[in-house]
């Protein structure tokens, strides 16, 4: 099933906003790799820097110290990002930084192990930047300007010494392995991450009516429950279709669901703001926060005559039950009482919604 799944979504090209999507979904979940690997950079600069510095007895200069404080902005800069895009941006500006001090320092190295240096910083940038939630045009673009500002620095006769050659060599190896593990990662983890859309979405959401599912109600609005407090109160509506069975014997399973869609639509409609779901069978939940009773009562008394208004050819009514969230009520709790109240609008007549009476309670109290 899931080779079945997969085939047919490789098959298809990904649509930009989804690649979008998925850029933003990746540097959400690698922002701390984002953070840690500029960090991490800034932090090698300096030793390096100072090594070179003291060590390597260039002096510890103010390039140094503007250079670094450079890239420390940038890298301060990184946890207030919160665009994909503006991150690719940023860490553009931040190789570009790093490989033009890099160039600067390895001026002024040796000869003999200079285009050695060269070679590691590149491979290192590259190497991050493939780690990073970048989208091929950003990683192409670090590609670029880190060969542009790397590229082994030695003097043209070098190139057809042994040395040249394997320095050569080993560039073009390790820039393609890189930028095909790119590649070939990125449009796997594009691939993944459809997949998982499309199969949350299949299980979240009612394949006839287009609406979220019980699935999806049983967790959003079951997260809403505990909320429920003296100050905001909650209700729950549970939705019936009245006599719907005479509407598929009479015109046909194939109207029966299109009757069904049209009630959702409404639902959908009125209830913009609520949590709904098909419940299963002809039945729909509604859940309905921060309302007041009086609230309640319109919205749903709009939603009861919107749909026996409905232009159709096959129009349709419904009855509602409505329960309020109470201390110690859980969704499952809930939805028996609202299921009662429905019980009570069918059996006095349909068409009409009903609130749930606690025990003990005057008629008509919230
Ligand atoms: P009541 O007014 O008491 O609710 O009467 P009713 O006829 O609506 O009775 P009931 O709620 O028991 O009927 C549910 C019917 O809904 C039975 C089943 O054939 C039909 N049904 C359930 N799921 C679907 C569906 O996906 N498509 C269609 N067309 N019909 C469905
Ligand atoms: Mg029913
Ligand atoms: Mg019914």
């Amino acid at each position: 099933m899931f080779r079945t799944v997969e085939s047919g979504l490789l098959n298809k090209p990904v649509s930009a906003p989804l690649q979008a999507e998925f850029a933003q979904h990746e540097f959400e979940r690698l922002h701390r790799l984002c953070l840690m690997t500029f960090a991490a950079s800034v932090g090698i600069w300096l030793v390096f820097d100072l090594l070179v510095s003291f060590k390597g007895g260039q002096g510890f200069t103010i390039n140094s110290i503007l250079h670094l404080a450079l890239l420390s902005a940038l890298t301060v800069a990184v946890p207030f990002i919160q665009r994909a895009q503006q991150f690719q941006f940023l860490n553009f500006g931040f190789v570009v930084a790093f490989c033009v001090g890099g160039r600067l320092v390895l001026e002024s190295m040796p000869d003999d192990t200079r285009a050695i240096w060269s070679i590691l910083v590149a491979a290192s940038v590259l190497f991050g930047a493939s780690r990073l939630p970048l989208s091929p045009r950003a990683f192409f673009s670090v590609f670029a300007v880190t060969w542009a500002l790397l590229f082994p620095i030695m003097p043209a006769h070098d190139l057809m010494e042994l040395k040249g050659i394997m320095v050569l060599c080993y560039s073009l190896y390790f820039s393609g392995i890189t930028a095909y593990t790119f590649v070939t990662l990125w449009r796997a983890k594009v691939q993944n991450f459809v997949m998982a859309k499309t199969l949350l979405q299949q299980a979240y959401v009612d394949t006839l009516t287009d609406i979220p599912n019980r699935r999806a109600f049983m967790l959003n609005a079951g997260s809403l429950v505990p909320r429920a407090t003296a100050e905001q109160d909650h209700y729950l509506a549970m939705v019936d279709i009245d006599n719907f069975k005479k509407v598929n014997d009479r015109y046909g399973h194939d109207i029966g669901d299109e009757v069904l869609r049209h009630v959702a639509a409404r639902i959908q409609l009125v209830m913009e703001d609520c949590q709904y779901a098909r419940l299963g069978g002809e039945e729909f939940g509604i859940y309905l926060k921060g309302m007041t009773r009086a609230e309640t009562e319109i919205r749903i008394g709009l939603l009861c005559r919107s749909v026996r208004d409905m232009p159709s050819e096959h129009p349709v009514t419904i009855s509602i039950g409505v329960a309020r969230l109470v201390d110690g009520d859980t969704l499952p709790k809930a939805l028996i009482k609202a299921d009662e109240a429905l019980y009570d609008s069918k059996r006095t007549g349909k068409d009409k919604y009903t609130f749930h009476q606690e025990p003990g309670q005057p008629e008509g109290s919230p």
